[in-house]
Parts: C-alpha cells; sequence; structure tokens
C-alpha cells in the first residue's frame, strides 16, 4: 500500500483564506492514507488521468487549502469541480473515508464566496434552482412540449433548437419523449386485497415532470402487492439541487416542508416510499440537515421511515407478475442507489420475476452515466463524454432495453441512445414491472 502523497499542481501560498474548510471536522481529511485504492473507481481520474481529477488528489487539495497551504486558485476549482459526487471512491475505499462530506464541505464554502455553479448562465441557473424543483412549475413547461410532440412536431423542435445558445440546446436535448400527465393525485390509493403496509409516496419534482407515467407505475405496484399508499398534496422537491449546490438554507426548506406535509400520518405510516435514486440519499439525511432544529425529533422519524422501493418490495415479498417481456434487457447502477444507498441486488430481483425478460450483465454498470444532478449543464464536457461511454457498454450488450432506478440517468442515457438507436426501451425498472402486472408493454417491444 503506497501511502505517498499525491502529485499535486503546484500552486504559490497567495492570501490562503483561513475560514475555509471550518464546515468540517478536520479528522475527516486524516482518515485519507493516501493508498490510492480509490483511484481506479472515479470515473474523472479514469478520463483524465489527472491525480487532481481523482479522490486522492481532491482530498488533498481541499485539505490543503484550508491548511492556508494553497490558495484557492481557479486551477485548484476546476478539479474540485469536476467531481461528480457520484461517491465510487466511497465504495472503494477501504479506510472509509467519507469522501462526501469533504466535497460537500467545499460546496458549501463556494455557495457562500459567491453564486453556486458560476459556469451556468442566469437562464440556467433559474431553471435549476427555481423551476426544476418546483413539480407545478415543471408540468406547465413541458406542457407546449408534451403537445408538440403529441402533433408529431418533435423532429422540428429538434430542427430549431439547433439555433439556441449551446446552454439552452443542452437543456432542450435532455427532454425525452414525454407521456401524458396524470395531473393531480388522490391522496389515498387503497391496497389491492388485504392490506400488508401503509406507505407514504414521495412523488418528486423533476421526476414526475418528465415520467409521470413511473409515479403511476410505483404507485400501482404499491397498490397490487397489497400497500395503502398515502399522497400528501403540500409535499415538494427533497431539496438535493440545493443540497448538493452547498445551498444548505433552501435544503432545509424543501426538508422542513416535507415533513410537515407528511407530518399528521408519519406516525401510522410504515414507511415513506421514493423511487428517485438521487432523492433517497438526501431524504435519508434529513435527521442530519435539520440537526438542532426544532423538528429534529420529526426529521428523525422521517428518515428512519424512508425506504427506497426497490429493497421496500423484495422485502415485502413482491407479487408475480403474469405477463411476458421476452427480451433482452440490462441495468445500470445509478450512483444514488449503489454508492448513495448500497442499494444494487433488489432492482434485479425485482427485473427477474419477469416472465421471459433475460437480464443480461453491463460492463461497468456502476460507473456514473454523467447525469449526476446537474453536472451535464454545470460539466457539460466530462457529462458528455461519460454518457457516450454507458451509450457504447449499453449498445454492447445488445440488449433493447435498459433499466435505471433515477431519473437524472434516464434522461441522460436515453438522450445519449437517441444518437443511435432510437427503439430502446430506457425505463425504471418499476415501469418494467407495472408493465409486466398490467400487460401494458411498450408498443413495437414484443
Ligand atoms: S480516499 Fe480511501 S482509498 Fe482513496 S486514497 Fe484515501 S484512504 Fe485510500
Ligand atoms: S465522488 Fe466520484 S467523481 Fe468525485 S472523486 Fe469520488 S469517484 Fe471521483
Amino acid at each position: 500500500m503506497s501511502q505517498s502523497p499525491p502529485s499535486l499542481i503546484s500552486l504559490p501560498v497567495v492570501g490562503a483564506k483561513p475560514d475555509l474548510g471550518k464546515n468540517i471536522d478536520y479528522q475527516r481529511f486524516m482518515d485519507c492514507v493516501h493508498c490510492g485504492l480509490c483511484l481506479g473507481s472515479c470515473p474523472t481520474y479514469n478520463e483524465t488521468g489527472n491525480e487532481n481529477d481523482s479522490p486522492r488528489g481532491r482530498i488533498y487539495l481541499w485539505r490543503a487549502v484550508t491548511d492556508g497551504r494553497i490558495d484557492l486558485t481557479p486551477e485548484v476549482k476546476t478539479h474540485l469541480d469536476l467531481c461528480l459526487e457520484c461517491k465510487a471512491c466511497e465504495t472503494a475505499c477501504p479506510s472509509g473515508v467519507q469522501y462526501g462530506k469533504i466535497i460537500g464541505s467545499y460546496h458549501q464554502d463556494m455557495a457562500k464566496l459567491g453564486p453556486a455553479f458560476p459556469r451556468l448562465n442566469g437562464v440556467q441557473r433559474w431553471a435549476l434552482f427555481h423551476l426544476t424543483p418546483y413539480a407545478r412549475r415543471m408540468a406547465w413547461a413541458l406542457w407546449p412540449l408534451r403537445v408538440a410532440q403529441r402533433l408529431g412536431l418533435r423532429p422540428m423542435i429538434d430542427r430549431l433548437g439547433r439555433w439556441l445558445p449551446p446552454s439552452l440546446r443542452r437543456m432542450q436535448e435532455m427532454v425525452p419523449p414525454l407521456a401524458p400527465h396524470h395531473g393531480s393525485l388522490a391522496t389515498i390509493y387503497p391496497a389491492e386485497g388485504p392490506r400488508r403496509a401503509r406507505v407514504g409516496f414521495m412523488v418528486g419534482c423533476a421526476a414526475d415532470a418528465f415520467f409521470p407515467q413511473t409515479t403511476m407505475a410505483s404507485i400501482r405496484v404499491l397498490q397490487k402487492n397489497g400497500c395503502e399508499v398515502v399522497v400528501p398534496r403540500s409535499q415538494g422537491c427533497c431539496g438535493a439541487l440545493h443540497y448538493h449546490a452547498g445551498l444548505v438554507e433552501p435544503a432545509k426548506q424543501f426538508a422542513v416542508a416535507n415533513l410537515m406535509a407528511f407530518g399528521k400520518d408519519l406516525s401510522t405510516l410504515d414507511a415513506i416510499v421514493n423511487n428517485a435514486g438521487g432523492c433517497g440519499p438526501v431524504l435519508k439525511e434529513y435527521d442530519h440537515i435539520l440537526e438542532g432544529t426544532p423538528v429534529a425529533d420529526q426529521a428523525k422519524d422521517f428518515a428512519r421511515k424512508t425506504r427506497d422501493i426497490h429493497p421496500f418490495l423484495t422485502e415485502l415479498g413482491p407479487i408475480r407478475p403474469k405477463h411476458a417481456i421476452p427480451i433482452k434487457a440490462t441495468y445500470h447502477d445509478a450512483c444514488g442507489l449503489s454508492h448513495g444507498q448500497k442499494i444494487r441486488a433488489q432492482p434485479r430481483q425485482l427485473l427477474a420475476l419477469i416472465p421471459g425478460l433475460e437480464l443480461v450483465p453491463l460492463a461497468d454498470s456502476e460507473g456514473c452515466c454523467g447525469a449526476a444532478g446537474s453536472y451535464n449543464l454545470t460539466q457539460p464536457e466530462m457529462s458528455e463524454q461519460l454518457g457516450r461511454r454507458k451509450a457504447t457498454n449499453i449498445l454492447e450488450t445488445g440488449a433493447r432495453a435498459v433499466f435505471t432506478g433515477n431519473v437524472g440517468c434516464l434522461l441522460q442515457i436515453a438522450k445519449y441512445l437517441r444518437e443511435g438507436d432510437s427503439a430502446f426501451w430506457v425505463a425504471h425498472p418499476i415501469d418494467a414491472l407495472w408493465a409486466a402486472y398490467s400487460g401494458e408493454i411498450p408498443r413495437g417491444l414484443v
């Protein structure tokens, strides 16, 4: 095991800010013994081969900045900003380094020093923080595109999109084929057959706007498996977009709003189920996010009851679906599920229940696809490299469908597969499970 420090960029000590990094227990830095065993798992290091773009390099850089040994120059920031926060390094690290907390401390300090994600323009920043986290605003914003797609005008929109500035074109290109929106949801969906559990359901924001069919599939699959599903109207975004940008106060407000929304039902719910791999880790951190506030106890309850839909169903004992989907399919591990929540086997176990479905392995299935929350906007070049790599790996499986449990991955993978084979079915595992329960299998697939 090598103890040698990484070969860092050489920087003069000029005007170091002694107040940086004071939001983290210094021991977190010391946990890293510089062994380098995490390097091969890091997507950005694998792309650039630069030690400063590796977990070990970034820990070393941020620690040196907080010590005042080097200045936080644009070059240092570039290496820290290129991190996807995928946490593949946490999975690989034998010393239990909590890398997410270390890079989180950097983002929190940056949010205090200036606008979050300085590479974004005003429109992108507004879309990220004032549109995407609000389900109703998102539904309205996507409504003209939904109508245009139903009228068969998507090719025309794509052609017109070429005239947009690159930053806006990237946002337009991410929009997938949109299913009709379900409109307002009921607040309670009864269990089918004898009730086995009473669960709350987190609808989310962007996930529901882009993939309303997955919201409905999740509720129906839960009902089918004997769950009464409670869907409070006043719930909202989990706060992940703000939290990962270091904007802790707005993230707290989203968390408190969700506590209030589930408030009176919380004690009677067996679980609060979510279907978005990127949201689950933040929902499970509500106890930490709201520590020391007047709602700390409710936050603990909320975090304790938060469950991703895949393990929730496998532990409940899922009913076997009857309709066959006789195709070859593969599965991409969303970082928020595999690295963030250690959920790997359960989505595959649910897919294995589907008659006729042949699940084939995907090379580097746990490698980040480059979506990583807002990363495709903040770091478009690296995001594109990782998106293309993921699409190539998927196409090499010979599958006709790819399943993944997170909205960002669904958008990213669908975008890069559209460049090649548009007949690919890109969906959430729960969409596949519902199709096998209901027989509503996408046209042209079988
Ligand atoms: S983060 Fe972990 S695996 Fe990576 S260098 Fe530090 S101790 Fe080693
Ligand atoms: S979070 Fe991902 S991109 Fe960032 S250092 Fe760790 S492995 Fe690399």
